[in-house]
C-alpha cells in the first residue's frame, strides 16, 4: 500500500503521523511511504533520517493527499485536507468528530474511510490510542506545576521534594486513572505527599498497590476536596466520565481556602475541565489567576512535548496501522477493536455517538 504522511498544518502543531522508525516498519513490511518535506524537522526527524528509513519526501501535501492510499496523520483534517481526501482512500488519525460538524460534513462529502484514534479500544475496555497521551499530560502535570510554584513564575515559592530539614510541597490528584497514576509518579518522584482522589473503590486499590505507602488513597468526595485542597500547594484535575463533561469538582470557594501562590492543573480541560474557574489556555499563553491561584489548562498539552509525544502516539498506532496496510478495509473485519475506530465510510457516519449527536445535521 502507498502511504502519506502530510505535515500537520493546524496552528503550532509539531508532532507526525510516522516517525523514522515506524516508516521502517511499514517499508519492511513491503509498503511505499511518501512524507512531505519538513514534515517531522521541528521535533528533529529530518529529510535524510525518513529517508534513510526508506520514505520518499515529497514537495507538497497535494501529491501525498492525490497519490496516498492511506493518509497517516495526528490532527483532525483542516477544511483544506478534507477537500483532498476521496472515496476509497484511508485516513487513520485523531478526528473528535462529535463537536465538530464542519469536518464531519466535509468528511462526508469526501467519502473517505476515516478511522478515529480516540475511539479504537482494547480487550480491557480501554482505549489504547489516547492512552499515551494521558500519560504524556499527566508526567507533564506535575512539570507544569513545579515550574509555577517558582516564585519567578508567580508562586508561593515552593519546591516540591523540600529539601533535607524542610518538608515537601503536598500535592492532591482529583481522579487516579491514567493521567492521576502519571502524575503520581513524577509528585512521588520528585519526594512531594501526594494524596490521590477517586471514585472508583477498585481503581483506589490499584493505585495503594502500586504505589504502597509512597502515597494516600482517599475515596473522593465534597468532603475530601474541601479538606485536601486547603492544604494543597498543587492540584491537578485528572477526573474522566467517558462521554460526558468533566464535573465541576473544585470550586471558586475551594480556591478561597487554599494558600496563595498554590497551583491548579486541569488536565480535563479538554472535556470542559473539572474545576469551576478553568478555561482552556494555549502553550503560548498557559496561566491565569483567580483568587491568587495560578490557573495551568492548556488543552492540548502533549503538543508541548512533540517529540515524545510522537514517540509514543507511534508506539500504539503501529500495530493497527500495519494492519491496515497488510489486509486494507479487511483489518476491520478481523478486529472489533479497530472496527470501533471506524467513524466515516462512503459518506456515511459509522460511530453512533457521532450519529446520535450530528447524524440529522447532514
Ligand atoms: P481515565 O478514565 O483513565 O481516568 C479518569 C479517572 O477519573 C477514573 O479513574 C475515574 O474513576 C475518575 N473519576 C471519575 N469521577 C471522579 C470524581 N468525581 N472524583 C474523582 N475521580 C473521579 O482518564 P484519563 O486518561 O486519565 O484522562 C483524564 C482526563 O485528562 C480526561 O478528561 C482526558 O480527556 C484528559 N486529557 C487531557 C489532555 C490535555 O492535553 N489537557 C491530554 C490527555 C488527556
Amino acid at each position: 500500500m502507498l502511504i502519506g504522511v502530510p505535515k500537520e498544518i493546524k496552528n503550532h502543531e509539531y508532532r507526525i503521523g510516522l516517525t523514522p522508525a515506524a516508516v521502517r516498519e511499514y517499508v519492511a513490511h513491503g509498503h511505499k511511504v511518501i512524507v512531505e518535506h519538513d514534515g517531522g524537522a521541528a521535533i528533529g526527524f529530518t529529510n535524510e533520517d525518513y529517508e534513510a528509513a526508506g520514505a520518499s519526501i515529497v514537495a507538497d501535501a497535494k501529491e501525498i493527499f492525490a497519490r496516498a492510499e492511506m493518509i497517516i496523520k495526528v490532527k483532525e483534517p483542516q477544511p483544506d485536507e478534507c477537500k483532498q481526501l476521496r472515496e476509497g482512500q484511508i485516513l487513520y488519525t485523531y478526528l473528535h468528530l462529535a463537536p465538530d460538524p464542519q469536518q464531519t460534513k466535509l468528511l462526508a462529502e469526501a467519502g473517505v474511510t476515516a478511522i478515529a484514534y480516540e475511539t479504537v479500544t482494547d480487550r480491557a475496555g480501554g482505549l489504547p490510542l489516547l492512552a499515551p497521551m494521558s500519560e504524556v499530560a499527566g508526567r507533564m502535570s506535575i512539570q507544569a506545576g513545579a515550574h509555577n510554584l517558582e516564585k519567578a513564575n508567580g508562586g508561593s515559592g515552593t519546591l516540591l521534594g523540600g529539601v533535607p530539614g524542610v518538608e515537601p510541597a503536598k500535592v492532591l490528584i482529583i481522579g487516579g486513572g491514567v493521567v492521576g497514576t502519571q502524575a503520581a509518579k513524577m509528585a512521588v518522584g520528585m519526594g512531594a505527599e501526594v494524596t490521590i482522589l477517586d471514585r472508583s473503590l477498585p481503581r483506589l486499590r490499584q493505585l495503594d498497590d502500586i504505589f504502597g505507602s509512597r502515597i494516600k488513597t482517599i475515596y473522593s468526595t465534597v468532603d475530601a476536596i474541601d479538606k485536601f485542597s486547603r492544604e494543597a500547594d498543587l492540584v491537578i484535575g485528572a477526573v474522566l466520565i467517558p462521554g460526558a463533561a468533566a464535573p465541576k469538582l473544585l470550586t471558586r470557594t475551594h480556591l478561597k481556602n487554599m494558600k496563595p501562590g498554590s497551583v491548579v492543573v486541569d488536565v480535563a480541560i479538554d472535556q470542559g475541565g473539572c474545576f469551576e474557574t478553568s478555561k482552556a489556555t494555549t502553550h503560548q499563553d498557559p496561566t491565569y489567576v483567580v483568587e491568587d491561584v495560578i490557573h495551568y489548562c492548556v488543552a492540548n498539552m502533549p503538543g508541548g512535548v512533540a517529540r515524545t509525544s510522537t514517540i509514543a502516539l507511534n508506539n500504539a498506532t503501529l500495530p493497527f496501522g500495519l494492519a491496515l496496510a497488510n489486509k486494507g478495509l479487511k483489518a476491520l473485519a478481523d478486529d472489533p477493536h479497530l472496527l470501533n475506530g471506524l467513524n466515516m465510510h462512503r459518506g456515511k457516519i459509522t460511530y453512533k455517538a457521532v450519529h446520535d449527536d450530528l447524524g440529522k445535521q447532514l
